[in-house]
């Protein structure tokens, strides 16, 4: 924007949503239906991979994220599954993860209707990724360029993914980062934002018809101060 010239926008939308065609190009290994390396970058110069962190990651640091990206409840018996396995020698294609962890999880789980292994493809391609971070990063960028009384729109699928969005916004509303217990306010940084809704927008029984890869999302719109 700088490099447009242009002051401000009125108005910015982020679909937080990966896009399609790059979860189905079966070659970047993002599914766990389709045989490829383990891969899932969406950026293809960077330098870490699902392999390393499946092969390489430390099993505590498997467990967390399993946990807190993927929200698996079995987390830890599908870290130490990969642990044993990859013992012997490591995990190369999605198929093979895929397998290991239909294979660690109880036979409960693999009732769901959910593919057993979706989570934790979740969390390995949000730490590759550092997808999170990214969220954060891009939301402030944002609001440094909108004009006052321009809106930021955002767009998450997945109940982590609209944590970290309300978590940032609600920063962005308070302003101030002090410390609770301060008296008074040294930091000096003020409200940047106010929230058009305080609760997040929910497609409803006609757009849920139409398109039913919308069922998880959830908009949040703040206005520029
Ligand atoms: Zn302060």
């Amino acid at each position: 924007m700088d490099k447009l010239g242009l002051p401000g926008v009125d108005g910015m939308l982020f679909d937080l949503g990966v896009s399609s065609p790059q979860l189905d190009d079966p070659e970047r290994g993002f599914s766990y239906m389709k045989d490829a390396a383990l891969d899932m970058r969406m950026d293809q110069t960077a330098l870490l991979t699902a392999r390393t962190v499946v092969n390489e990651w430390p099993e505590e640091e498997l467990r967390r994220i399993f946990y807190q990206y993927g929200e698996e409840r079995h987390a830890p018996a599908v870290a130490a599954a990969i642990c044993r396995t990859r013992r012997e020698r490591p995990v190369e294609t999605t198929l093979e993860l895929a397998d290991l962890i239909r294979r660690a999880m109880p036979a409960a789980a693999l009732r769901e209707k959910q593919h057993p292994a979706k989570r934790v493809f979740q969390a390995v391609r949000i730490a590759v990724n550092d997808e999170l971070r990214a969220v954060e990063a891009m939301m402030d960028v944002a609001v440094e360029h909108l004009s006052p009384g321009g809106r930021l729109c955002v767009i998450s699928f997945h109940s982590l993914e609209d944590r970290i969005v309300k978590l940032k916004l609600a920063g962005l509303v308070k302003g101030c980062t002090c410390p609770p217990d301060f008296p008074v306010c040294v930091c000096g940084k003020k409200p940047r934002v106010r929230l058009v809704s305080k609760k997040p927008i929910t497609p409803g029984q006609r757009e849920l018809a139409e398109n039913p890869r919308a069922r998880s999302a959830k908009l949040r719109v703040a206005e520029k101060l």
